[in-house]
């Protein structure tokens, strides 16, 4: 099978996207695309409604031009929900984002539910929660403490800089939720689906469990911005916090209720939490050993 990619920017642009669909007449398109990190988007909030909100729009009126055939998956977010009355959420949860990135992935989300029923679009919506991998990008939290972390080991680097560690994720692996983009694509019908694993865990925790698997033990004293993290064997201070990692506003801690993708799709996720954390956290102390961190 041939893969092509369409890269970010070319998603805000109508004419290219035509193009590449002339050019490669897919059976089906996963639209990733989009500027991903929430942090960012509270800098760049036009820039992510173009991309992450408008360039869903821009590829689905594109195929109903001259595609209206293909099947199409749109990686809708956890971040649509934000604030919510229960930590667990399903399908037919209310929807009230916390961030501009939140914003555009709703209209990107109501965007395909609108291009199914009013043209006959085959387009799924997967309401991802966090999936992670030794991919991750170094703007995203789990892999910025693996890839600090794996450097102050190695004695490459001196401080883990985080924000507030009480938020908390329902964090996956990425590699079982391709899985359940690809089975909503397989499907004779579209339909909406939470990819989640039903876990949430602190970002405190994941720094002790990533660093127990690279043989620190951090001890944590103070609260709040003042709280610091100590190596336990040398005494000396090797996380901090910092007002620059808060962000203006958070949803709610959130848990994924994957019960509809357990039954409709046969999807179960392979790698539990530990798992996870030790598969980054092992990648990233290898790629710190020969000096490769940063990519
Ligand atoms: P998100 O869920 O897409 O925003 O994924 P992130 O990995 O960017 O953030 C997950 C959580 O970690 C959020 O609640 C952040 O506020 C929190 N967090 C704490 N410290 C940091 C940090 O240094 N960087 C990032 N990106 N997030 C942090």
């Amino acid at each position: 099978m041939r893969h092509v990619e369409l890269k970010t920017l070319d998603v805000q642009d109508f004419s290219s996207i035509i193009r590449l669909i002339e050019e490669t007449s897919p059976d089906e398109i996963y639209n990733l695309g989009g500027q991903s990190s929430v942090q960012a988007s509270f800098q760049q909030p036009l820039y992510t409604g173009q991309t992450s909100g408008m360039g869903t729009m821009n590829l689905l009126e594109a195929l109903r031009l001259i595609g209206p055939q293909m099947r199409v998956f749109e990686a809708a977010s956890s971040e649509i929900f934000g604030m919510t009355d229960s930590g667990m959420v399903d399908e037919g949860q209310d929807f009230h984002p916390r961030s501009p990135y939140g914003v555009a992935k709703l209209f990107a989300y109501w965007s395909v539910v609108n291009y199914r029923e009013a043209h006959g679009l085959h387009g799924s919506n997967g309401i991802m929660f966090n999936h992670e991998s030794p991919l991750r990008g170094m703007d995203f939290v789990t892999r910025k403490i693996t890839a600090t972390l794996a450097q102050i080991a190695c004695g490459s680097q001196q401080m883990l800089v985080l924000g507030n560690l009480e938020n908390a994720r329902d964090w996956g692996f990425a590699g079982d939720y391709v899985e359940a983009m690809w089975l909503m694509l397989q499907q004779d019908k579209p339909d909406d689906y939470i990819v989640a694993s039903g876990e949430t865990h602190s970002v405190r925790e994941f720094v002790n469990l990533a660093a127990a698997v690279m043989g620190l033990d951090i001890e944590f004293d103070g609260d709040g911005v003042k709280t610091r993290g100590l190596d336990k064997k040398t005494g000396r201070q090797i996380v901090e916090i910092s007002h620059d990692f808060y962000r203006p506003s958070e949803p709610d801690p959130l848990v994924g209720n994957a019960s509809k993708a357990h039954q409709k799709l046969d999807w179960q996720p392979k790698v539990g939490f530990e798992q996870l954390v030790t598969m980054m956290a092992e990648s990233d102390l290898e790629r710190a050993k020969n000096g490769q961190v940063w990519y």
